[in-house]
């Protein structure tokens, strides 16, 4: 079936080493020719990505609808809506962001210029994940081509649909001397990371993200990792309930919980965990229907391993709402657990998917140690009212961001870095975030001949006279 063949078998097999290279000398003689640093091609090649997300909207819905049963409202806010928008942040601040950016100086400096210019890297390959597979994939190509770099782009053969629909329409609209898409799996990007790039920029799994370090090594590459792992949420007493549930619900759900910032588990007294389990019936009921089974609004997970090893999490666990399952349409229902330990299988790796464990805790410091136990998530949240527990929060937990009394929305704040630290990964995008990553910040000294100053400075010059010590 589709979800079993969603593997590299479905790319041709063809003399990747030698086609690889080809390609990427293609990009780099475009790259050494300076095209992709004009402002003027930069903008239009962002306005032919616009135009290739509005054109084709119901053909990038389908795929995503065969990739992961996307509902449409999810593919065209989450996907495709995200890209147009970003496109239209850089367009508006293109011309700004890309000027020097004068510094302020030393007064001995007083007739010179020091700025930072931003440079394009050259050459970035961009490696995109399968749960937002368009979003994960042209959000970091935004950056990279407002930046001024070519590119190749790898999507995820775990959302083969997508990469396809992308591989046919991006040379359709893109420069194909400066943007080259290659489809493959673990052997062609395998292939593809032996060839040297200017940057790399990564997203998945912290495992491959290893991997991907080590490749960068050889050429001592700078790169992006956007990892993922368990994003925790703290429920505080004596917060609306219904707001913070419904909250709660919709950012583990979306995409059947298959988000790098879903909230991974919550933790709360166990006063506060029957309130919430008792609300959370009549919202999802309200989301979903009676039979989740049967609604519009419910992503699939993305293949049989991927459900197969989220069922296994949940054997043995104290299931409260939910926990139906059909492997033929790997359809799991939105699934709470009560009554977790955190020595319980479901605690020790990422869920990534419709599974919500509870697990009560005494307090606030109870519920920081534990967090502060794991690795350091990509998200924290944490519903309160309460001044002195956000700031406790902060201060004293590490995450890649915190968002108080929402979920997943932070990361569509293009004002806000987003990015992860420690095993959630390294490096930051969105909005000026992205042009960054792919500009290299030159430091510019621009002197000029004035012989007075001259006269001033030639105390550096040697000798190194006792008298010039001394002044
Ligand atoms: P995935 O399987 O699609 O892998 C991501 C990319 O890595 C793909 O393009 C794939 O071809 C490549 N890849 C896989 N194995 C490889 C190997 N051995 N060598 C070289 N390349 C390889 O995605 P995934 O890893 O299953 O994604 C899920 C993970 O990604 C979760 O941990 C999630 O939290 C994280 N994630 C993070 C973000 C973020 O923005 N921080 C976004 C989405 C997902």
């Amino acid at each position: 079936t589709r979800r079993e063949s969603a593997s590299v078998e479905i790319f041709p097999k063809q003399n990747m080493a030698s086609k690889y290279a080809e390609v990427i000398n293609k990009l780099r003689t475009t790259f050494k020719h300076g095209i992709t640093k004009s402002l003027e091609y930069r903008k239009q090649q962002l306005k032919a990505l616009y135009r290739l997300c509005k054109d084709n909207e119901e053909v990038l819905v389908r795929a995503m609808k065969e990739d992961l049963n996307k509902p449409k409202f999810e593919s065209v806010v989450c996907e495709i809506e995200f890209i147009r928008n970003d496109i239209r942040g850089m367009l508006i601040n293109l011309e700004k962001w890309a000027s020097p950016e004068y510094t302020s100086k030393h007064v001995v400096l007083m007739f010179d210029s020091t700025f930072i210019h931003r440079e394009p890297f050259g050459l970035v390959l961009i490696i995109g994940a399968w749960n937002y597979p368009l979003q994960l994939t042209l959000s970091p190509l935004v950056g990279a081509i407002a930046a001024g770099n070519v590119a190749v782009i790898k999507p995820s053969e775990l959302s083969p649909a997508t990469a396809r629909v992308l591989e046919d329409l991006l040379p359709l609209y893109l420069d194909q001397n400066s943007y080259a898409l290659i489809n493959g799996g673990v052997p062609e990007t395998t292939e593809l990371l032996k060839e040297q790039y200017d940057y790399i920029f990564y997203t998945g799994c912290p495992s491959v993200g290893k991997i991907i370090r080590n490749a960068a090594n050889k050429h001592l590459t700078p790169i992006t990792l956007e990892l993922g792992g368990k994003s925790p949420l703290y429920l505080d007493k004596r917060v609306n309930i219904e707001i913070a549930c419904r909250r709660i619900l919709w950012g583990k759900f979306i995409n059947a919980g298959q988000t790098c910032v879903a909230p991974d588990y919550i933790l709360c007294s166990e006063e506060t965990q029957e309130e919430f389990i008792h609300m959370a019936s009549k919202i999802l009921s309200e989301f979903f229907g009676e039979n989740p089974q049967n609604s519009s609004d419910l992503a699939r997970i993305v293949n049989k391993k991927h459900f197969q090893r989220i069922c296994n999490l949940i054997t043995n666990s104290t299931v409260v709402v939910g926990g139906d399952f059909v492997e033929e349409e790997c359809y799991i229902s939105p699934t709470i657990l009560k009554d977790v330990k955190i020595s319980d299988p479901v605690m020790e790796e990422e869920i990534f998917g419709p599974v919500l464990p509870i697990v009560p805790v005494k307090d606030v410091d109870e519920a920081i140690s534990i967090i502060n136990s794991k690795e350091r998530p990509l998200s924290l949240y944490l519903f309160s009212t309460k001044d002195e527990v956000i700031k406790k929060f902060l201060n004293s937990t590490s995450s890649g961001s915190f968002c108080v009394n929402d979920t997943v929305v932070h990361l569509s704040v293009d004002t806000l870095p987003f990015g992860g630290i420690g095993n959630s990964g390294m490096g930051r995008y969105h909005g000026k975030y992205s042009f960054d990553t792919f500009s290299h910040l030159k430091a510019v000294l621009k002197r000029n001949f004035n012989p007075v100053l001259e006269q001033l400075g030639s105390l550096r010059y040697p000798p190194y006279t006792d008298q010039k010590m001394n002044k």
